[in-house]
Formats: structure tokens, C-alpha cells, sequence
């Protein structure tokens, strides 16, 4: 890894950098006379069946904060503010909306912290397949697989109700996606038949009309946001989409990733407190990606296949994995290298069917929450030990998990 020197000063630098470009996030309270707390909820998802279950992280060891009966099993997914977590249900041409419960109001040198019960929203949003949903500039669009459409939408609109989302139409079906940039959209574009790979992608502007040529990126899939920068994966390298000055359209760029060998990137998660992406690399390598770097890929080989992989928002530097083997590993983004690992799940082998009941993360607070399916619980690990502090036991199959919280004053 010596060789990586240069990457790794860029990176550091981009950390001050990036403080000052990220979303503010929620900070524990500067006023001495108010008083601080924290506060984590898990929802978790069903493998068999359509169910919701939420968990207080702060009250008992793991106290259920409600249970939602939905039409199928969901792939879950929360909104960047965290009052909302959506139930995307493709089979069943549905997405869910609960609010968490939990909101941050900015006040300032601080923020406070209100703490609800959940609840099912009345809101459905309808489709033929819905699939990726992606928040950007204050906006979520839902890509419709089955019609190629776009619903885009506020999530304060979606919390006050009554619904009146806008629907977009891209061009014809696919497995696609949208991602929300200033009054633009970054849309997927399908191959010339079904039966050929997504061509790449283009930008529509706030009247659906599109802006400038298609930019090439085979089999577009997978994306994430972090310092208002959007990475995109495709089976020959990524695309970056850089926000574009005044209101204009965002910026695409393609780098290609042959040098790395076998393998693409077909997800992503974005850092919140730096500007870096970290994505898949075929099942036993993840990616470091810095764009605008001189060395933007630093490629780390695992030891067994990934089962899944989250980042730490607090500790920028921290990226959790889980590999089949059941060993959950520390990454350091900064030098690419396993900090540290440790054994927390029997294996979850990679053969077999994608959909298969395997463990999912997701990081609140100063742990990691991860599904154990066989086991039917929630783990809790230690960040900074990965030793196992707590374990939630959970009706059925957990499978699907995000979380919400953090600290926040209270007065
Ligand atoms: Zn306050
Ligand atoms: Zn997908």
C-alpha cells in the first residue's frame, strides 16, 4: 500500500475540506443549561413476511417502539434527515412511508431533539415496480422500473400530507434510477432493447426536457451522494455528476476502473463528513473512490466474499463490512486497511439465491446494529471494539435494517 502516500495525504486534506461542505449534522447540545440526549431507533424489515419492527436502542435493552403490518417484505431505506424510513415493496408495486419519530430541529450553534412514536403514514406511493429511491437538493425520486417514470417529492410534503408528487416520464422501462441535483435530474437510460445493457446516463431539466448527450455507463447501477457530488456505478468504471454553478446542469464524468482487474462497482455509499464514496468491487474487494484525486480508486481485497457494508457518519473514517466467513471488519478508509476484525455471526454463505436471508448493517451511534436472520435477533457491536455489547431478539426473520437518532438537546 506505500504506494497509495499521495492518496492518503488528499484524502486527509479532503477531511477539513469536507467538514465545511457537509450537510450539517446533529450535534450535541452547547447550551449548559439544556439538557443533552441521545436517542437511536432501528427499524427492521421482514424476510417472509410484510413487517416492520422498531426498536429503542435507549430505553431497555432493545424496547419494540412499534410494529407495522405492510403488503411484502420491504427493502428499507431512510430519508437523509432521518424522520422518514421508506418500505420500498417492488413485487407488490408499493413504497411505504413510516416516520421515525425522531426529528432534529437546527437551532443554530445546536440542534434539539424531539422524540415521537412511530407511525405508519396514511400516504402510499403507488407504481408498477418501484425500486431505487434517491434523495438529492432537498427532493426524492422514485424510479418506477415497470414504466421508466420518476415520482419526485418533498418529505416534509409526504409528512403534512395531503400527496401531490410529481411524476416525470424518463423514457422506457427499466431497472433504473434517478438522482435529484438542483431543479435537474441525473436519469439512467435503457439499452437500444430490453435485452441489452442500461446505456448510461443523461440529465433532464425541471421541465423533463433533456439537457446535453447521454454519457456512456454500461449497465448503470448503484448510486450515492456525498458533499453534494453523485458517484454512479457501471460495469467499466464510474460516473461522477458534480453539481453545476448558478442553477445549471450538473456535470458527468466517466472514469474507468480497468486498472483495478476484475469486478465492477454496482453499489455505493456516500461519506457524510468527507467527500468520498466507497462501493463494491466484484463479491471480495470493496473500493475506496476519490474523486478528483490523482489516484481516485484505492482497491481492498477481502478476505471472503462481502455479505454487506455500511460507513460510520460519525467517525468519518470508519466503514464496517461483513463477510461470509461471519467476521465483521473495521476499514479505514484513509489507508485502506482492515483495522480490525472480529467474529460475530456464523457463516452466510454467498452461494445461492441474492435474496436469500443474510445479515444487513447499519451503524447507530457508537454501534453497530446488524440482522443475524438464523438467529432472529438483532447484534449490537461496539464500534471501537466489535465486541458484542447486546443482542435484540426479533419475532420472524430480521433481515432489512437502517437507523435513526442521534444527539440533540432537550428544553
Ligand atoms: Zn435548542
Ligand atoms: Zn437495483
Amino acid at each position: 500500500m506505500k504506494n497509495h502516500a499521495p492518496h492518503l495525504h488528499h484524502l486527509s486534506l479532503g477531511l477539513a475540506l469536507a467538514l465545511v461542505l457537509a450537510a450539517p449534522a446533529p450535534s450535541r447540545a452547547q447550551e449548559a443549561d439544556s439538557e443533552s440526549r441521545t436517542h437511536h431507533r432501528l427499524f427492521v424489515g421482514d424476510h417472509a413476511e410484510g413487517v416492520v419492527r422498531a426498536f429503542d436502542l435507549e430505553t431497555g435493552a432493545g424496547a419494540e417502539a412499534g410494529m407495522f403490518r405492510i403488503d411484502a417484505s420491504p427493502a428499507l431505506s431512510r430519508s437523509d434527515s432521518g424522520r422518514t424510513v421508506f418500505a420500498v415493496q417492488g413485487d407488490r408495486g408499493r413504497v411505504a412511508a413510516i416516520a421515525s419519530g425522531l426529528a432534529f430541529e437546527d437551532h443554530g450553534d445546536h440542534a434539539d431533539l424531539s422524540v415521537d412514536a412511530a407511525k405508519l403514514l396514511p400516504t402510499v406511493i403507488e407504481g408498477t415496480t418501484p425500486a431505487h429511491l434517491v434523495e438529492g437538493s432537498g427532493r426524492l425520486a422514485l424510479f418506477d422500473d415497470g414504466t421508466g417514470d420518476v415520482t419526485l417529492f418533498r418529505e416534509a410534503d409526504l409528512l403534512a400530507g395531503p400527496w401531490r408528487p410529481r411524476r416525470v416520464k424518463t423514457g422506457p422501462a427499466h431497472h433504473g434510477l434517478a438522482a435529484p441535483m438542483g431543479d435537474h435530474l441525473v436519469v439512467s437510460v435503457p439499452g437500444a432493447d430490453p435485452s441489452a445493457p442500461r446505456a448510461g446516463l443523461k440529465v433532464l431539466d425541471r421541465d423533463g426536457v433533456q439537457v446535453g448527450g447521454i454519457t456512456p455507463c454500461p449497465g448503470v447501477h448503484g448510486q450515492a451522494q456525498s458533499a453534494r457530488t453523485f458517484a454512479f456505478g457501471c460495469r467499466d468504471g464510474i460516473v461522477v455528476a458534480t453539481p453545476g454553478e448558478n442553477g445549471g446542469a450538473p456535470t458527468l464524468t466517466h472514469i474507468g476502473t480497468q486498472a483495478l482487474g476484475e469486478g465492477n462497482v454496482s453499489t455505493l455509499k456516500g461519506g457524510t463528513a468527507m467527500r468520498f464514496f466507497l462501493g463494491n468491487y466484484g463479491p471480495r474487494a470493496v473500493v475506496v473512490i476519490e474523486p478528483g484525486a490523482d489516484r481516485p480508486f484505492l482497491k481492498v481485497d477481502l478476505p471472503t466474499r462481502r455479505v454487506d457494508f455500511a460507513l460510520d457518519p460519525a467517525k468519518a473514517r470508519n466503514a464496517y463490512i461483513l463477510t461470509e466467513d461471519g467476521d465483521l471488519h473495521v476499514l479505514d478508509v484513509l489507508d485502506g486497511r482492515i483495522a480490525r476484525s472480529a467474529r460475530i455471526t456464523e457463516p452466510y454463505s454467498m452461494d445461492g439465491h441474492w435474496r436469500d436471508a443474510r445479515p444487513r448493517l447499519a451503524v447507530a451511534g457508537d454501534r453497530i446494529a446488524l440482522t443475524d436472520p438464523r438467529a432472529g435477533l438483532v447484534r449490537l457491536v461496539s464500534t471501537d471494539t466489535l465486541e458484542e455489547t447486546g443482542t435484540i431478539a426479533v419475532p420472524g426473520t430480521p433481515y432489512t435494517i437502517v437507523s435513526v437518532g442521534g444527539s440533540g438537546a432537550a428544553h
